[in-house]
Protein backbone atom coordinates (compact mmCIF):
# COMPACT_ATOMS: atom_id res chain seq x y z
CA UNK A 1 0.00 0.00 0.00
CA UNK A 2 1.27 3.06 -1.09
CA UNK A 3 2.32 5.76 2.17
CA UNK A 4 1.80 9.51 1.54
CA UNK A 5 4.57 12.08 1.21
CA UNK A 6 6.04 12.52 5.18
CA UNK A 7 3.76 14.41 7.56
CA UNK A 8 0.69 14.04 5.41
CA UNK A 9 -2.37 12.00 5.67
CA UNK A 10 -2.58 11.47 0.94
CA UNK A 11 -0.17 12.51 -0.73
CA UNK A 12 -3.20 13.61 -3.04
CA UNK A 13 -6.48 14.57 -2.24
CA UNK A 14 -9.10 14.71 -5.50
CA UNK A 15 -12.54 16.50 -5.15
CA UNK A 16 -15.33 14.86 -6.93
CA UNK A 17 -15.40 11.21 -9.09
CA UNK A 18 -17.24 12.02 -11.93
CA UNK A 19 -15.02 11.59 -15.29
CA UNK A 20 -12.26 13.36 -14.65
CA UNK A 21 -11.69 12.57 -10.62
CA UNK A 22 -12.08 8.48 -11.86
CA UNK A 23 -9.31 8.79 -13.88
CA UNK A 24 -6.95 11.13 -12.06
CA UNK A 25 -7.66 8.57 -9.05
CA UNK A 26 -6.50 5.85 -11.31
CA UNK A 27 -3.41 7.77 -12.76
CA UNK A 28 -2.04 8.69 -9.90
CA UNK A 29 -2.44 4.69 -7.98
CA UNK A 30 -0.11 3.44 -11.36
CA UNK A 31 2.48 6.50 -9.86
CA UNK A 32 2.32 4.72 -6.58
CA UNK A 33 0.59 7.57 -5.09
CA UNK A 34 -1.40 7.62 -2.23
CA UNK A 35 -4.75 9.29 -3.02
CA UNK A 36 -7.77 9.94 -1.62
CA UNK A 37 -11.39 10.97 -3.64
CA UNK A 38 -14.10 13.01 -1.55
CA UNK A 39 -17.16 13.08 -3.19
CA UNK A 40 -20.72 14.47 -2.54
CA UNK A 41 -22.57 12.28 -4.41
CA UNK A 42 -23.24 8.56 -2.81
CA UNK A 43 -21.72 7.18 -6.22
CA UNK A 44 -19.42 7.80 -8.91
CA UNK A 45 -20.57 9.82 -11.97
CA UNK A 46 -20.59 13.46 -11.31
CA UNK A 47 -22.86 14.69 -13.86
CA UNK A 48 -24.28 11.70 -14.82
CA UNK A 49 -25.21 10.90 -11.12
CA UNK A 50 -27.02 14.35 -10.75
CA UNK A 51 -28.26 15.47 -13.80
CA UNK A 52 -31.25 12.21 -13.82
CA UNK A 53 -33.63 14.27 -15.29
CA UNK A 54 -36.29 12.61 -17.71
CA UNK A 55 -34.60 12.85 -21.63
CA UNK A 56 -30.92 13.34 -19.85
CA UNK A 57 -28.59 12.57 -22.67
CA UNK A 58 -25.42 13.61 -24.23
CA UNK A 59 -25.17 15.49 -27.08
CA UNK A 60 -21.46 14.12 -28.10
CA UNK A 61 -21.76 10.81 -29.46
CA UNK A 62 -21.13 7.82 -27.61
CA UNK A 63 -18.33 6.06 -29.58
CA UNK A 64 -16.51 9.17 -28.86
CA UNK A 65 -17.80 9.75 -25.29
CA UNK A 66 -16.05 7.26 -24.05
CA UNK A 67 -12.14 6.69 -22.04
CA UNK A 68 -10.20 5.47 -24.44
CA UNK A 69 -6.90 4.75 -22.03
CA UNK A 70 -8.15 1.64 -21.66
CA UNK A 71 -8.49 -1.18 -24.13
CA UNK A 72 -9.90 -3.50 -22.02
CA UNK A 73 -12.43 -1.31 -20.12
CA UNK A 74 -13.40 -0.40 -24.19
CA UNK A 75 -13.35 -3.99 -25.50
CA UNK A 76 -15.40 -5.38 -22.00
CA UNK A 77 -19.01 -2.56 -22.80
CA UNK A 78 -21.18 -1.59 -25.65
CA UNK A 79 -23.21 1.30 -26.20
CA UNK A 80 -26.68 0.88 -27.23
CA UNK A 81 -28.05 4.52 -28.71
CA UNK A 82 -25.76 7.53 -30.94
CA UNK A 83 -25.83 9.49 -28.02
CA UNK A 84 -26.19 7.55 -24.79
CA UNK A 85 -28.93 8.29 -22.14
CA UNK A 86 -27.93 9.23 -18.87
CA UNK A 87 -28.89 5.76 -17.11
CA UNK A 88 -26.50 4.31 -19.97
CA UNK A 89 -23.58 6.15 -19.48
CA UNK A 90 -23.86 6.11 -15.32
CA UNK A 91 -23.93 2.11 -15.73
CA UNK A 92 -20.45 2.54 -17.82
CA UNK A 93 -19.01 5.04 -15.34
CA UNK A 94 -19.78 2.12 -12.25
CA UNK A 95 -18.56 -0.44 -14.90
CA UNK A 96 -15.44 1.20 -14.98
CA UNK A 97 -15.06 2.46 -11.21
CA UNK A 98 -16.18 -1.65 -10.55
CA UNK A 99 -12.99 -3.17 -13.04
CA UNK A 100 -10.21 -0.39 -11.68
CA UNK A 101 -11.36 -0.62 -8.50
CA UNK A 102 -12.06 2.50 -7.86
CA UNK A 103 -14.23 2.99 -5.06
CA UNK A 104 -11.98 1.75 -2.23
CA UNK A 105 -10.30 4.84 -2.12
CA UNK A 106 -13.42 7.28 -2.81
CA UNK A 107 -15.16 8.73 0.42
CA UNK A 108 -18.70 9.28 -0.71
CA UNK A 109 -21.44 11.54 0.74
CA UNK A 110 -18.92 13.78 1.93
CA UNK A 111 -18.65 17.47 0.43
CA UNK A 112 -14.99 19.47 0.57
CA UNK A 113 -15.44 22.39 2.70
CA UNK A 114 -12.26 23.85 2.72
CA UNK A 115 -8.57 23.76 1.44
CA UNK A 116 -5.95 25.92 3.39
CA UNK A 117 -2.18 25.93 1.93
CA UNK A 118 0.73 25.68 4.53
CA UNK A 119 3.78 27.21 3.29
CA UNK A 120 6.10 25.75 5.72
CA UNK A 121 5.30 22.37 5.19
CA UNK A 122 3.70 22.67 1.64
CA UNK A 123 0.95 20.74 2.15
CA UNK A 124 -3.18 21.41 1.95
CA UNK A 125 -5.34 20.93 4.69
CA UNK A 126 -8.63 19.93 3.39
CA UNK A 127 -11.79 19.94 5.62
CA UNK A 128 -14.48 17.45 4.71
CA UNK A 129 -18.46 17.11 6.10
CA UNK A 130 -20.53 14.59 5.78
CA UNK A 131 -24.13 15.73 3.98
CA UNK A 132 -26.12 14.13 6.46
CA UNK A 133 -24.52 16.54 8.82
CA UNK A 134 -22.70 13.58 11.02
CA UNK A 135 -19.63 14.99 11.38
CA UNK A 136 -16.11 15.70 9.19
CA UNK A 137 -12.60 15.03 8.79
CA UNK A 138 -9.56 17.19 8.63
CA UNK A 139 -6.84 15.22 6.06
CA UNK A 140 -3.22 16.82 5.06
CA UNK A 141 -2.21 16.21 1.45
CA UNK A 142 0.64 17.25 -1.10
CA UNK A 143 -1.80 18.06 -4.31
CA UNK A 144 -5.63 18.96 -4.48
CA UNK A 145 -7.21 18.43 -7.54
CA UNK A 146 -10.25 20.05 -7.84
CA UNK A 147 -12.11 17.41 -10.14
CA UNK A 148 -15.25 19.03 -9.74
CA UNK A 149 -16.96 19.22 -13.35
CA UNK A 150 -17.47 23.22 -15.29
CA UNK A 151 -21.32 21.91 -14.35
CA UNK A 152 -22.09 21.07 -11.42
CA UNK A 153 -22.97 24.10 -8.86
CA UNK A 154 -26.86 23.69 -9.49
CA UNK A 155 -28.70 27.19 -9.07
CA UNK A 156 -31.95 28.26 -8.91
CA UNK A 157 -32.41 32.12 -9.36
CA UNK A 158 -33.59 33.90 -6.51
CA UNK A 159 -37.13 34.02 -7.46
CA UNK A 160 -39.37 36.23 -5.10
CA UNK A 161 -41.00 33.88 -3.04
CA UNK A 162 -39.81 30.60 -3.91
CA UNK A 163 -40.14 29.15 -0.95
CA UNK A 164 -43.64 29.65 -0.71
CA UNK A 165 -44.80 26.83 -3.18
CA UNK A 166 -46.52 24.20 -1.84
CA UNK A 167 -45.70 21.58 -3.84
CA UNK A 168 -42.77 20.13 -5.04
CA UNK A 169 -39.95 21.63 -6.70
CA UNK A 170 -36.73 19.55 -9.01
CA UNK A 171 -34.00 21.31 -10.51
CA UNK A 172 -32.46 19.32 -13.37
CA UNK A 173 -29.29 19.22 -12.11
CA UNK A 174 -30.49 17.12 -8.82
CA UNK A 175 -33.17 15.17 -9.70
CA UNK A 176 -34.17 12.84 -7.33
CA UNK A 177 -33.12 9.22 -7.77
CA UNK A 178 -35.94 7.26 -7.25
CA UNK A 179 -37.57 9.53 -10.70
CA UNK A 180 -40.75 11.53 -10.56
CA UNK A 181 -44.11 10.44 -12.12
CA UNK A 182 -45.77 13.75 -13.64
CA UNK A 183 -48.83 11.63 -14.67
CA UNK A 184 -51.89 13.92 -14.27
CA UNK A 185 -50.49 17.13 -12.93
CA UNK A 186 -49.83 20.73 -14.02
CA UNK A 187 -46.14 21.14 -14.77
CA UNK A 188 -44.57 24.51 -14.83
CA UNK A 189 -40.60 24.52 -16.02
CA UNK A 190 -38.47 27.68 -16.02
CA UNK A 191 -35.28 26.77 -18.49
CA UNK A 192 -35.31 26.06 -21.95
CA UNK A 193 -31.37 25.64 -22.19
CA UNK A 194 -30.07 22.11 -23.04
CA UNK A 195 -31.35 20.52 -19.99
CA UNK A 196 -35.31 22.34 -20.84
CA UNK A 197 -35.21 20.97 -24.18
CA UNK A 198 -34.39 17.72 -23.59
CA UNK A 199 -36.74 17.25 -20.66
CA UNK A 200 -39.89 19.18 -21.73
CA UNK A 201 -40.86 16.31 -24.44
CA UNK A 202 -41.43 13.94 -21.81
CA UNK A 203 -42.35 15.97 -18.99
CA UNK A 204 -45.20 16.90 -21.57
CA UNK A 205 -45.70 13.16 -22.43
CA UNK A 206 -47.03 12.29 -19.24
CA UNK A 207 -48.25 15.56 -17.76
CA UNK A 208 -52.06 17.12 -18.35
CA UNK A 209 -50.56 20.31 -18.79
CA UNK A 210 -47.14 21.76 -18.94
CA UNK A 211 -46.17 25.76 -18.70
CA UNK A 212 -42.98 26.55 -19.86
CA UNK A 213 -41.19 29.76 -19.17
CA UNK A 214 -39.06 30.98 -21.56
CA UNK A 215 -36.51 33.70 -21.45
CA UNK A 216 -34.26 33.20 -24.63
CA UNK A 217 -35.21 31.19 -27.44
CA UNK A 218 -32.38 28.96 -28.16
CA UNK A 219 -31.20 27.53 -31.47
CA UNK A 220 -31.51 23.52 -31.52
CA UNK A 221 -30.27 21.29 -33.84
CA UNK A 222 -32.40 17.52 -34.87
CA UNK A 223 -30.21 15.23 -32.92
CA UNK A 224 -31.36 12.33 -35.11
CA UNK A 225 -30.31 9.69 -32.36
CA UNK A 226 -30.85 5.81 -33.27
CA UNK A 227 -29.59 2.70 -31.66
CA UNK A 228 -25.94 1.67 -33.59
CA UNK A 229 -25.29 -1.26 -35.74
CA UNK A 230 -23.46 -3.69 -34.71
CA UNK A 231 -20.63 -3.08 -37.53
CA UNK A 232 -20.48 0.61 -36.46
CA UNK A 233 -19.54 -1.01 -33.09
CA UNK A 234 -17.30 -3.67 -33.75
CA UNK A 235 -15.00 -1.32 -36.04
CA UNK A 236 -15.19 1.91 -33.21
CA UNK A 237 -13.41 -0.85 -30.86
CA UNK A 238 -10.92 -1.56 -33.36
CA UNK A 239 -10.29 2.12 -34.23
CA UNK A 240 -10.68 3.82 -30.74
CA UNK A 241 -7.20 4.53 -29.62
CA UNK A 242 -6.21 6.13 -33.15
CA UNK A 243 -9.19 8.31 -33.30
CA UNK A 244 -8.66 9.28 -29.86
CA UNK A 245 -5.19 10.27 -31.37
CA UNK A 246 -7.31 12.18 -34.18
CA UNK A 247 -9.71 13.50 -31.49
CA UNK A 248 -7.09 15.51 -29.60
CA UNK A 249 -5.84 17.21 -32.84
CA UNK A 250 -9.23 18.41 -33.58
CA UNK A 251 -10.62 21.50 -32.32
CA UNK A 252 -13.64 20.57 -30.35
CA UNK A 253 -12.03 17.11 -29.68
CA UNK A 254 -14.40 14.80 -32.26
CA UNK A 255 -13.61 13.22 -35.07
CA UNK A 256 -17.55 12.08 -36.37
CA UNK A 257 -17.89 15.02 -38.66
CA UNK A 258 -15.21 17.09 -40.73
CA UNK A 259 -14.58 20.65 -40.55
CA UNK A 260 -15.53 22.48 -43.81
CA UNK A 261 -12.87 24.80 -44.08
CA UNK A 262 -14.38 27.13 -47.10
CA UNK A 263 -15.50 30.26 -45.73
CA UNK A 264 -19.23 30.79 -46.69
CA UNK A 265 -18.37 33.53 -49.25
CA UNK A 266 -16.16 30.98 -51.14
CA UNK A 267 -18.93 28.82 -51.88
CA UNK A 268 -21.58 28.85 -54.18
CA UNK A 269 -25.17 29.76 -52.71
CA UNK A 270 -26.08 25.92 -54.41
CA UNK A 271 -23.10 24.48 -52.39
CA UNK A 272 -24.01 26.46 -49.15
CA UNK A 273 -27.33 24.98 -49.09
CA UNK A 274 -26.62 21.24 -49.92
CA UNK A 275 -23.77 21.13 -47.08
CA UNK A 276 -26.22 22.84 -44.72
CA UNK A 277 -28.79 20.77 -45.16
CA UNK A 278 -26.75 17.73 -45.79
CA UNK A 279 -25.64 18.17 -42.06
CA UNK A 280 -28.72 18.84 -40.69
CA UNK A 281 -29.95 15.93 -41.56
CA UNK A 282 -26.92 14.04 -40.19
CA UNK A 283 -27.58 15.32 -37.06
CA UNK A 284 -25.98 16.84 -34.08
CA UNK A 285 -23.27 19.74 -34.15
CA UNK A 286 -21.74 18.13 -37.87
CA UNK A 287 -24.24 21.37 -38.74
CA UNK A 288 -21.46 24.38 -37.42
CA UNK A 289 -18.53 22.99 -39.36
CA UNK A 290 -20.78 23.48 -42.69
CA UNK A 291 -18.01 26.19 -43.95
CA UNK A 292 -15.26 28.02 -42.19
CA UNK A 293 -15.72 31.61 -40.05
CA UNK A 294 -19.18 30.37 -38.76
CA UNK A 295 -18.01 30.87 -35.06
CA UNK A 296 -16.00 34.45 -36.34
CA UNK A 297 -17.48 36.17 -38.89
CA UNK A 298 -21.26 37.81 -38.47
CA UNK A 299 -21.94 36.76 -42.20
CA UNK A 300 -21.45 32.92 -42.14
CA UNK A 301 -22.55 32.64 -38.86
CA UNK A 302 -25.55 34.20 -40.49
CA UNK A 303 -26.03 31.73 -43.38
CA UNK A 304 -26.07 28.99 -40.73
CA UNK A 305 -28.63 30.88 -38.47
CA UNK A 306 -30.72 31.61 -41.29
CA UNK A 307 -31.19 27.85 -42.41
CA UNK A 308 -31.57 26.63 -38.91
CA UNK A 309 -34.53 29.01 -38.66
CA UNK A 310 -35.85 27.73 -41.58
CA UNK A 311 -35.76 24.42 -40.65
CA UNK A 312 -36.87 24.85 -37.00
CA UNK A 313 -40.11 27.16 -37.97
CA UNK A 314 -41.08 23.74 -40.29
CA UNK A 315 -41.46 21.34 -37.02
CA UNK A 316 -43.61 24.68 -35.38
CA UNK A 317 -47.33 24.09 -36.12
CA UNK A 318 -48.77 27.26 -34.51
CA UNK A 319 -48.42 30.32 -36.64
CA UNK A 320 -48.52 32.78 -33.47
CA UNK A 321 -45.57 30.34 -31.54
CA UNK A 322 -43.07 30.39 -34.55
CA UNK A 323 -41.92 33.99 -33.63
CA UNK A 324 -41.14 33.13 -29.91
CA UNK A 325 -39.51 30.18 -30.29
CA UNK A 326 -37.17 31.14 -33.41
CA UNK A 327 -33.98 32.44 -31.62
CA UNK A 328 -33.36 36.07 -33.06
CA UNK A 329 -31.12 37.57 -30.37
CA UNK A 330 -27.77 35.86 -30.31
CA UNK A 331 -25.61 34.41 -33.16
CA UNK A 332 -25.81 30.34 -33.51
CA UNK A 333 -23.25 28.47 -31.59
CA UNK A 334 -21.75 31.17 -29.15
CA UNK A 335 -24.84 29.67 -26.48
CA UNK A 336 -24.48 26.22 -26.04
CA UNK A 337 -26.30 24.56 -29.02
CA UNK A 338 -29.53 22.26 -28.33
CA UNK A 339 -29.82 19.00 -29.53
CA UNK A 340 -33.62 18.45 -30.35
CA UNK A 341 -35.42 15.23 -30.18
CA UNK A 342 -39.06 16.42 -30.35
CA UNK A 343 -39.11 19.61 -28.64
CA UNK A 344 -40.52 22.07 -30.98
CA UNK A 345 -43.09 20.07 -31.68
CA UNK A 346 -43.92 18.91 -28.46
CA UNK A 347 -45.39 23.08 -28.54
CA UNK A 348 -48.22 21.90 -31.44
CA UNK A 349 -50.26 20.50 -28.54
CA UNK A 350 -52.61 21.87 -26.92
CA UNK A 351 -51.98 21.19 -23.27
CA UNK A 352 -48.30 22.98 -23.83
CA UNK A 353 -48.31 26.73 -23.35
CA UNK A 354 -45.40 28.83 -23.38
CA UNK A 355 -45.02 31.68 -21.46
CA UNK A 356 -42.21 34.38 -22.79
CA UNK A 357 -40.86 35.04 -19.61
CA UNK A 358 -38.73 38.54 -21.49
CA UNK A 359 -42.22 40.19 -22.62
CA UNK A 360 -43.75 38.93 -19.16
CA UNK A 361 -41.00 38.43 -16.74
CA UNK A 362 -41.50 36.33 -13.93
CA UNK A 363 -42.78 38.21 -10.70
CA UNK A 364 -42.86 35.88 -7.90
CA UNK A 365 -43.58 32.44 -6.93
CA UNK A 366 -46.61 31.80 -4.74
CA UNK A 367 -48.32 28.85 -3.01
CA UNK A 368 -49.98 27.51 -5.82
CA UNK A 369 -47.59 28.26 -8.81
CA UNK A 370 -45.64 31.05 -10.75
CA UNK A 371 -46.93 34.79 -11.33
CA UNK A 372 -45.61 36.33 -14.28
CA UNK A 373 -47.20 39.54 -16.44
CA UNK A 374 -49.05 39.66 -13.87
CA UNK A 375 -51.19 36.47 -14.15
CA UNK A 376 -50.90 33.76 -11.89
CA UNK A 377 -50.01 30.33 -13.37
CA UNK A 378 -51.40 27.38 -11.58
CA UNK A 379 -49.23 24.19 -10.91
CA UNK A 380 -48.69 21.02 -9.52
CA UNK A 381 -44.91 20.78 -9.81
CA UNK A 382 -42.07 23.26 -10.76
CA UNK A 383 -39.23 22.17 -12.58
CA UNK A 384 -36.15 24.54 -12.99
CA UNK A 385 -34.25 23.80 -15.45
CA UNK A 386 -32.29 27.21 -14.72
CA UNK A 387 -28.78 26.11 -14.85
CA UNK A 388 -25.53 26.35 -13.31
CA UNK A 389 -22.68 28.66 -11.76
CA UNK A 390 -20.64 26.95 -14.45
CA UNK A 391 -16.75 26.71 -14.68
CA UNK A 392 -16.01 29.07 -11.59
CA UNK A 393 -19.18 27.71 -9.13
CA UNK A 394 -17.98 24.54 -8.13
CA UNK A 395 -14.39 25.48 -7.34
CA UNK A 396 -15.15 28.85 -5.67
CA UNK A 397 -17.45 26.62 -3.42
CA UNK A 398 -14.66 25.26 -1.61
CA UNK A 399 -12.86 27.71 0.42
CA UNK A 400 -10.01 27.83 -1.05
CA UNK A 401 -6.84 29.95 0.98
CA UNK A 402 -3.43 29.93 -0.46
CA UNK A 403 -0.51 31.19 -0.43
CA UNK A 404 -0.91 34.18 2.38
CA UNK A 405 -3.99 33.42 3.14
CA UNK A 406 -5.63 34.43 -0.15
CA UNK A 407 -8.75 33.52 -1.30
CA UNK A 408 -9.66 31.96 -4.27
CA UNK A 409 -12.75 33.35 -4.41
CA UNK A 410 -11.82 37.26 -3.81
CA UNK A 411 -8.68 36.29 -6.71
CA UNK A 412 -11.47 35.47 -8.88
CA UNK A 413 -14.05 37.78 -7.93
CA UNK A 414 -13.33 40.14 -11.45
CA UNK A 415 -13.24 36.41 -13.52
CA UNK A 416 -11.23 33.70 -13.37
CA UNK A 417 -7.41 34.12 -13.12
CA UNK A 418 -5.69 30.67 -14.40
CA UNK A 419 -2.30 29.44 -15.97
CA UNK A 420 -4.00 27.17 -18.97
CA UNK A 421 -6.30 26.44 -16.84
CA UNK A 422 -4.49 24.14 -14.56
CA UNK A 423 -3.33 25.86 -12.03
CA UNK A 424 -3.41 29.52 -10.16
CA UNK A 425 -1.01 31.75 -8.97
CA UNK A 426 -1.06 31.90 -5.23
CA UNK A 427 -2.14 28.62 -5.27
CA UNK A 428 0.67 25.94 -5.06
CA UNK A 429 0.05 22.41 -5.18
CA UNK A 430 -3.62 22.88 -6.37
CA UNK A 431 -4.64 21.56 -10.07
CA UNK A 432 -7.74 22.14 -11.61
CA UNK A 433 -9.06 19.34 -14.52
CA UNK A 434 -10.90 21.27 -17.61
CA UNK A 435 -10.53 24.87 -15.29
CA UNK A 436 -11.38 28.07 -16.35
CA UNK A 437 -9.35 29.35 -19.17
CA UNK A 438 -8.75 25.69 -20.70
CA UNK A 439 -11.27 24.49 -23.61
CA UNK A 440 -12.92 22.26 -21.64
CA UNK A 441 -16.81 22.90 -22.69
CA UNK A 442 -15.79 23.73 -25.90
CA UNK A 443 -14.70 20.33 -26.47
CA UNK A 444 -15.57 16.68 -25.83
CA UNK A 445 -14.75 16.69 -22.36
CA UNK A 446 -13.77 13.20 -21.93
CA UNK A 447 -11.04 14.18 -24.61
CA UNK A 448 -9.88 17.29 -22.72
CA UNK A 449 -10.37 15.29 -19.06
CA UNK A 450 -7.74 12.51 -20.04
CA UNK A 451 -5.64 15.30 -21.82
CA UNK A 452 -5.58 16.86 -18.53
CA UNK A 453 -5.27 14.01 -16.38
CA UNK A 454 -2.37 12.64 -18.47
CA UNK A 455 -0.72 16.31 -18.16
CA UNK A 456 -1.31 16.16 -14.13
CA UNK A 457 0.16 12.69 -13.97
CA UNK A 458 3.51 13.28 -15.79
CA UNK A 459 3.96 16.83 -13.68
CA UNK A 460 3.23 15.00 -10.24
CA UNK A 461 5.60 12.20 -11.73
CA UNK A 462 8.28 14.68 -12.30
CA UNK A 463 8.29 16.56 -8.94
CA UNK A 464 7.98 13.58 -7.09
CA UNK A 465 11.06 12.17 -8.71
CA UNK A 466 13.02 15.64 -8.39
CA UNK A 467 12.30 15.66 -4.41
CA UNK A 468 10.16 18.85 -5.48
CA UNK A 469 7.70 19.88 -2.75
CA UNK A 470 5.40 22.45 -4.89
CA UNK A 471 4.47 23.71 -8.48
CA UNK A 472 2.93 27.30 -8.72
CA UNK A 473 1.74 29.06 -11.68
CA UNK A 474 3.83 32.23 -12.05
CA UNK A 475 1.68 35.88 -12.20
CA UNK A 476 3.31 37.13 -15.21
CA UNK A 477 2.42 33.50 -17.38
CA UNK A 478 -0.97 33.33 -15.79
CA UNK A 479 -1.43 37.68 -16.58
CA UNK A 480 -0.43 36.68 -20.11
CA UNK A 481 -2.41 33.33 -20.17
CA UNK A 482 -5.57 35.65 -19.28
CA UNK A 483 -4.94 37.84 -22.02
CA UNK A 484 -4.47 35.43 -24.58
CA UNK A 485 -7.85 33.89 -23.85
CA UNK A 486 -9.54 37.63 -23.85
CA UNK A 487 -7.65 38.37 -27.17
CA UNK A 488 -8.81 35.04 -28.61
CA UNK A 489 -12.52 35.12 -27.51
CA UNK A 490 -12.81 38.47 -28.48
CA UNK A 491 -12.19 37.22 -32.27
CA UNK A 492 -14.99 35.22 -31.89
CA UNK A 493 -18.94 36.00 -31.74
CA UNK A 494 -19.33 33.82 -28.59
CA UNK A 495 -19.29 37.53 -26.53
CA UNK A 496 -22.57 38.39 -28.03
CA UNK A 497 -24.62 36.25 -26.22
CA UNK A 498 -25.63 36.05 -22.69
CA UNK A 499 -24.50 33.08 -22.21
CA UNK A 500 -23.30 30.88 -18.95
CA UNK A 501 -19.83 30.77 -21.17
CA UNK A 502 -19.67 34.52 -20.15
CA UNK A 503 -21.27 33.96 -16.56
CA UNK A 504 -24.48 36.36 -17.82
CA UNK A 505 -26.53 33.81 -16.40
CA UNK A 506 -25.33 34.41 -12.95
CA UNK A 507 -26.39 38.36 -11.27
CA UNK A 508 -23.32 40.06 -10.49
CA UNK A 509 -20.76 36.94 -11.77
CA UNK A 510 -18.66 38.96 -13.93
CA UNK A 511 -18.89 38.74 -17.21
CA UNK A 512 -15.65 37.49 -18.60
CA UNK A 513 -15.25 34.53 -21.83
CA UNK A 514 -14.25 31.57 -19.61
CA UNK A 515 -13.52 28.60 -21.78
CA UNK A 516 -10.12 28.76 -24.05
CA UNK A 517 -11.76 29.21 -27.72
CA UNK A 518 -8.45 28.92 -30.00
CA UNK A 519 -8.88 24.64 -30.05
CA UNK A 520 -8.26 21.50 -28.02
CA UNK A 521 -5.35 21.25 -30.82
CA UNK A 522 -3.70 24.19 -30.24
CA UNK A 523 -4.37 24.07 -26.84
CA UNK A 524 -2.87 20.59 -26.34
CA UNK A 525 0.34 22.06 -28.03
CA UNK A 526 0.57 24.68 -25.79
CA UNK A 527 0.81 22.11 -22.88
CA UNK A 528 3.10 19.73 -23.98
CA UNK A 529 5.70 22.41 -24.97
CA UNK A 530 4.82 24.05 -21.37
CA UNK A 531 5.93 20.34 -20.03
CA UNK A 532 8.71 19.84 -22.08
CA UNK A 533 10.38 22.80 -21.03
CA UNK A 534 10.52 22.23 -17.81
CA UNK A 535 6.89 23.46 -16.62
CA UNK A 536 7.72 26.57 -18.33
CA UNK A 537 5.61 29.40 -16.71
CA UNK A 538 5.46 27.39 -13.14
CA UNK A 539 8.32 28.05 -10.47
CA UNK A 540 9.42 25.01 -8.98
CA UNK A 541 10.04 24.64 -5.44
CA UNK A 542 12.53 23.02 -3.50
P1 LIG B 1 -28.66 26.68 -19.24
O1 LIG B 1 -28.19 26.37 -20.60
O2 LIG B 1 -27.91 27.70 -18.46
O3 LIG B 1 -30.18 27.08 -19.36
C1 LIG B 1 -30.85 27.66 -18.28
C2 LIG B 1 -32.18 28.17 -18.75
O4 LIG B 1 -32.84 28.81 -17.65
C3 LIG B 1 -32.06 29.22 -19.84
O5 LIG B 1 -33.13 29.07 -20.73
C4 LIG B 1 -32.16 30.52 -19.06
O6 LIG B 1 -32.54 31.62 -19.83
C5 LIG B 1 -33.18 30.14 -18.03
N1 LIG B 1 -33.13 31.00 -16.86
C6 LIG B 1 -32.09 31.16 -16.01
N2 LIG B 1 -32.40 32.07 -15.07
C7 LIG B 1 -33.65 32.49 -15.36
C8 LIG B 1 -34.52 33.44 -14.76
N3 LIG B 1 -34.15 34.14 -13.69
N4 LIG B 1 -35.75 33.62 -15.31
C9 LIG B 1 -36.11 32.92 -16.39
N5 LIG B 1 -35.34 32.01 -17.01
C10 LIG B 1 -34.12 31.81 -16.49
O7 LIG B 1 -28.71 25.36 -18.32
P2 LIG B 1 -28.92 23.86 -18.77
O8 LIG B 1 -30.02 23.74 -19.73
O9 LIG B 1 -28.96 23.05 -17.53
O10 LIG B 1 -27.61 23.52 -19.56
C11 LIG B 1 -26.34 23.91 -19.09
C12 LIG B 1 -25.28 23.23 -19.90
O11 LIG B 1 -25.15 21.88 -19.47
C13 LIG B 1 -25.60 23.10 -21.38
O12 LIG B 1 -25.37 24.27 -22.08
C14 LIG B 1 -24.69 21.96 -21.78
O13 LIG B 1 -23.38 22.37 -21.94
C15 LIG B 1 -24.80 21.07 -20.55
N6 LIG B 1 -25.87 20.11 -20.78
C16 LIG B 1 -25.63 19.19 -21.74
C17 LIG B 1 -26.58 18.30 -22.02
C18 LIG B 1 -26.30 17.31 -23.07
O14 LIG B 1 -25.23 16.76 -23.15
N7 LIG B 1 -27.19 17.02 -23.90
C19 LIG B 1 -27.81 18.31 -21.38
C20 LIG B 1 -28.03 19.25 -20.40
C21 LIG B 1 -27.04 20.16 -20.12
P3 LIG B 1 -31.44 32.52 -20.58
O15 LIG B 1 -30.97 31.68 -21.75
O16 LIG B 1 -32.14 33.74 -20.95
O17 LIG B 1 -30.32 32.75 -19.60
Amino acid sequence: MATAVKGADYDVVIVGAGFAGMYMLHKLRGLGQKVRVIEAGDGVGGTWYWNRYPGARCDVESLEYQYAFSDDIQKGWKWSERYSAQPEILRYQNYVADKLDLRKDITFSTRVTSATYNEPNALWTIKTHKVDGSGGDTLQARFCIMATGCLSAARVPDFKGKDDFKGPTYHTGGWPHEGVDFTGLKVGVIGTGSSGVQSIPIIASQADHVTVFQRTANFTLPACNRPLKEEEIARSKEILLENRQQALKAPAGITCFKYNKKLAAEMLPEDLQKELQDRWELGGFAFLGAFGGVMTEKKSNDYAADYARSRMAASIKKPELVEKLLPNDHPIGVKRLCLDTNYLETFNDDHVELIDVRENPIERITEKGIVAGGKEYEVDAIVFATGFDAMTGAITSVDIAGRKGEKLKEKWAAGPRTYLGLGSAGFPNLFFITGPGSPSVLTNMIVSIEQHVDWITDCIARLTKGNIRSIEANRDAEDEWVAHVNEVASMTLYPQANSWYMGANIPGKTQVFMPYPGGLDLYGQKIAEVAGADYAGFELGA
